[in-house]
């Protein structure tokens, strides 16, 4: 049962914009499956709240492709990802995320944007946009402003948006992606429709045998989606050893902050944390990798 008290199609962006900062109590609403689900478990944050939707906005819907970035609508669904061109050629570890969230209907219901103004740290696109540096173009009203993803999560669950911001597009810029090989992998305890226990996103630039650039980002490895800087500093300009990649992969645990919870113990998803860390890095070079 759902408990809608109101409901308005915005027909602009601008319009989503200046009805979320003059209608009390309003939510936006995109693909709607985080935001229906929490309406029919009754969650008080959001009983009684004035939905204004956007998902008939087409214009945020497009993915592009300048000189300088990949441009990818906040609308986007994971299957508009998942079978994009433009992401397939060139954003590997972002397709393969886009491939993993939830089942089909999910996937085409579910938007990108969503995904990541929802804050959840087991946000399978996150890790991914975090390993790519990407940028979040944000409206509210008439002005426009850029925040990068690393600076968007806050704590578990809160994301810096202000009362009548909109996430309009999300920019890969081309220098995180060019030259690098990428992969996404989300270890959960189901193989489909499961939230993920761990999520792994590696990307990897290398020439003779050594890493010139190595980037590591994390779900479910501390309140929010982060990044291994420190272990990709540590990676940088290193033979691609077995040693060595045992050497970056246990130094990643100094950087997370892995939790217990009913899904799975600290310890597990430490070793989860190693040990996949280990494996995108061997299957990025093309070796099987044998624990
Ligand atoms: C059965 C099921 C399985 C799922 N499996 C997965 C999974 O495997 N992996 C995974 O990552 N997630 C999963 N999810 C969670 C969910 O599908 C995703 O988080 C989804 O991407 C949310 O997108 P949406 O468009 O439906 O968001 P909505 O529900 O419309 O919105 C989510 C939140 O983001 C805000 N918001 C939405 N768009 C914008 C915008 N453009 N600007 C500002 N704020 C915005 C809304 O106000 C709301 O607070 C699952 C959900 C269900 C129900």
């Amino acid at each position: 049962m759902y408990y809608l008290s109101n409901y308005t199609e915005a027909k602009s962006v601008s319009e989503a914009s200046r009805l979320l900062k003059t209608i009390d109590d309003s939510v936006l609403i995109a693909g709607g499956t985080d935001v229906l689900i929490k309406l029919r478990n009754l969650d008080k944050k959001y009983s009684n709240k004035h939905l204004i939707g956007i998902n008939t906005l087409n214009e945020l819907k497009n993915i592009t492709i300048d000189d300088e970035f990949i441009h990818i609508g906040s609308l986007c669904t994971f299957d508009d990802i998942e079978n994009n061109e433009i992401i397939k050629n060139n954003l590997t570890n972002l397709k393969m995320a886009a491939a993993l969230v939830g089942g089909p209907q999910i996937r085409n219901m579910a938007t990108i944007g969503g995904n990541i103004c929802n804050g959840a740290t087991s946000a399978d696109s996150a890790s991914s946009l975090f390993a790519l540096d990407a940028i979040l173009v944000i409206f509210n009203e008439d002005k426009q402003k850029e925040i990068a993803i690393s600076d968007f999560y806050l704590s578990a669950g809160v994301v810096k948006l202000e009362k009548g911001d909109i996430l309009t597009s999300i920019k890969i810029p081309k220098k995180s992606y060019e030259g690098y090989a990428s992969k996404y992998i989300k270890f959960a305890q189901r193989n489909a429709m499961d939230i993920a226990t761990i999520g792994v996103s590696v990307m990897l630039k290398s020439s003779d045998e050594k890493i010139i650039d190595l980037k590591l980002a994390y779900g479910v490895a501390a309140p929010t989606p982060i990044r291994a800087k420190e272990s990709e500093k540590l990676a940088k300009g290193l033979e691609l050893t077995k040693e060595n990649i045992e050497k970056i992969a246990n130094n990643v645990l100094n950087e997370t902050k892995a939790r217990d919870s009913w899904r799975a113990s600290k310890d597990f998803r430490n070793n989860l944390l190693t040990t996949l860390t280990k494996r995108a890095i061997y299957e990025l070079i093309g070796k099987d990798y044998e624990n």
